[in-house]
């Protein structure tokens, strides 16, 4: 095979994995923003049932004096029976008596619903803190696996781009500049393989006697179509 067609196939093969590598890469920072989301979201759990909980706790404040307050109202209102001479007026007293009893009552309640509210929001406190512990763990073995993935692409990256250099020191200076004009253009794919009469890559059909030629893997040849390079690859074995 001519050894500049040899070259370049070679050549667009590390080019195809040195851009594959830059795409991963690239990949990285986004993966390392959802992690980093990860946490933030868990955190506003957490956040969210501190919340909660403070929130309980004052309401429970407010209704402890509440029914501290009720509880002065109804001694007072007993103190003052004493004082009351008629029937009619005692009734109404201890009517009054009854209501902010009552009223103690409904305080009482609502405390005790509080504190279920408080005993709630603590387990979830508690839970949302082993969620936010875990998913650091997690967070920080995955960014630990991203940034060795990044070492290892830029370690890859850098033996590539160092055989590219070679290959492309190699290569005829105006063949590499054609080869790069079009590397963008053509998506990657410069040099094709030329199969049954056909340019793989446009996959349109190929004059009989210019694939003759292409066959021969003497000369560099262009798709009459799509202009890109075209060889001829000799069957090993048919694919499955
Ligand atoms: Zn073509």
């Amino acid at each position: 095979m001519n050894e500049q067609l040899n070259l370049l196939i070679q050549l667009q093969e590390i080019d195809g994995r040195i851009r594959a590598r830059q795409e991963e890469k690239k990949r990285i920072p986004l993966q390392i923003a959802d992690l980093d989301a990860r946490g933030l979201a868990t955190r506003a759990e957490l956040d969210k049932a501190r919340e909660a909980i403070e929130e309980a706790q004052k309401a429970k404040r407010d209704r402890d004096r509440d029914l501290e307050d009720g509880g002065v109202k109804v001694e007072k209102l007993k103190a003052r029976t004493s004082e009351i001479k008629n029937n009619k007026e005692y009734q109404a007293m201890l009517k009054e008596i009854e209501t902010a009893e009552k009223e103690n009552k409904t305080i009482e309640e609502e405390i005790l619903k509080l504190m279920e509210r408080i005993d709630a929001a603590a387990a979830e406190i508690k839970n949302a803190e082993g969620r936010v512990a875990e998913a650091g763990r997690e967070i920080e073995e995955d960014r630990k696996k991203l940034d060795e993935a990044l070492a290892g692409l830029d370690s890859q990256l850098s033996g590539e781009l160092a055989t590219r250099k070679d290959f492309a020191a190699r290569l005829d200076k105006r063949l590499l500049a054609q080869y790069e004009r079009l590397y963008d253009s053509k998506n990657g794919r410069v040099i094709v393989e030329a199969r049954n009469e056909a340019c793989s890559g446009c996959f349109m059909s190929i004059p009989p006697q210019v694939f003759v030629n292409v066959k021969k893997n003497e000369s560099l040849i262009d798709c009459p179509h799509c202009h890109r390079i075209l060889y001829y690859k000799e069957a090993i074995a048919p694919r499955v």
